[in-house]
This record gives structure tokens, sequence and C-alpha cells, in this order.
């Protein structure tokens, strides 16, 4: 499973709807300063929902929404995710899969929404259906700036945990704690 495009519709520097292609293999994104590289992986981790363990570079979500364009302000931003899922890694009959979310401004603050293949959905099914790809937000699927100081950092046992997480051990050990606990 590999992502095959992004399409951002006002997210962040994205002021009108971009679509970004991926490969299977290996891509990169190349751009001076500011152009909105960065961007590119923080759409990841919003339209995901990886956004626990992982920050944002956002005060709040609302700073998402494209705000450069005095004239015209919208009012959402969303990001579209889509899987080649050919080798059927989520096991669900079909070659592409879809994860979306999008948020909304409002008076008091703002609404947020998932969707899965367009189905309106919550954070959770995301991430339970992620994780049947080995994708987690504890995870190292994205590895952001600094995390790569950060390990090597650690000390053995802190290290051993990441090892752990990668390898898919650390989700039993966390059920087997939870159980014994119960
Ligand atoms: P670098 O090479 O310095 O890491 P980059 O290509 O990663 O740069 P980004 O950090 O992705 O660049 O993009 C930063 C740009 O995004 C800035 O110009 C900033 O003004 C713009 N930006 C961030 N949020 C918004 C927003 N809500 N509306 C419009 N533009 C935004
Ligand atoms: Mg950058």
């Amino acid at each position: 499973m590999y992502i095959k495009e992004i399409e951002f519709v006002n997210f962040k520097s994205f002021g009108k709807k971009v679509k970004v292609s991926f490969y299977n293999d290996f891509t990169t994104i190349s751009g001076p300063n500011g152009s909105g590289k960065s961007n590119i992986i923080d759409g990841i981790l919003f339209a995901l929902g990886l956004t626990s363990s992982r920050t944002l570079r956002a005060e709040k979500l609302t700073d998402l929404i494209y705000n450069g364009d005095e004239a015209k302000k919208p009012d959402f931003a969303q990001v579209t995710i889509r899987f080649d899922n050919s080798d059927r890694k989520l096991p669900i009959d079909l070659d592409e899969v879809e994860i979306s979310r999008k948020i909304r401004r409002t008076k008091s603050g703002y609404y947020s929404y998932f969707y899965f293949n367009g189905k309106a959905v919550n954070l959770g099914e995301i991430h339970f259906q992620l994780a049947k790809a080995g994708v987690t937000p504890e995870g190292y699927n994205v590895v952001m700036q600094g995390d790569v100081t950060q390990i090597i950092s650690m000390t053995s046992v802190e290290r051993r945990k990441i090892i752990d997480e990668i390898a898919g051990v650390a989700e039993f050990d966390e059920r087997k704690q939870k159980a014994l606990g119960e």
C-alpha cells in the first residue's frame, strides 16, 4: 500500500485545489524555502489523524485553513489521501482507498470531519483501518525533523520500545498489560 495522490483544498499554502502525485517506491519533494514542502507532510498528518503524538506546525487547527488572500478567506480546509491498495494491505477489496479530513470554521471554533471512502466516520475508525496496514499514530510511518536526533540520544530501553513499535510487538504488549489489569 502506498500513497498515490494527495488532494489539498484551502489547506495551508494551497489556496486552490492542488493534487500531488506520489510513486510506488520512492518520491522526493524539492523546492525553495517556504514553497510548501513541509505543508504536504502536515497534510498527511492532518488527514490521517496522526497528530496526537506528532505535532502539526500550527497553533490551532483553524490556522491550517488557507489565509493568504485578504479578499477571499475560505471557511474550510480539506485534505484527501488516496492510497493504492492493489496489494490489499488494507483488507478491503478495492484497489484505491481514500481517507479525507475536512475542518470548517464556525463562529465559536471549528468542526472536524473524517471520511473513509467517502463515508463520514470518526477518528477511531480511521485509526482502526490504518492499523491494519501498520500505520499508527505512535508509529514511525512518518519520521519528523528531529526524530532521528532524538532516537540517537535515547537510552537503549527507549530505543528498544521503538523497535517493538515498528515490529508491531508493542501493540500486543499493551493489550497484554490491559488484559492483566482486568
Ligand atoms: P523549507 O524549505 O524552509 O522547510 P517548505 O517548503 O517546507 O520550506 P513550508 O513550511 O511547507 O515550506 O511552507 C511554509 C509556507 O506556508 C509559508 O510561506 C507560510 O506562509 C505558508 N502557510 C502556512 N500556513 C498558511 C496558511 N494557513 N495560509 C496560507 N499560507 C500558509
Ligand atoms: Mg520544510
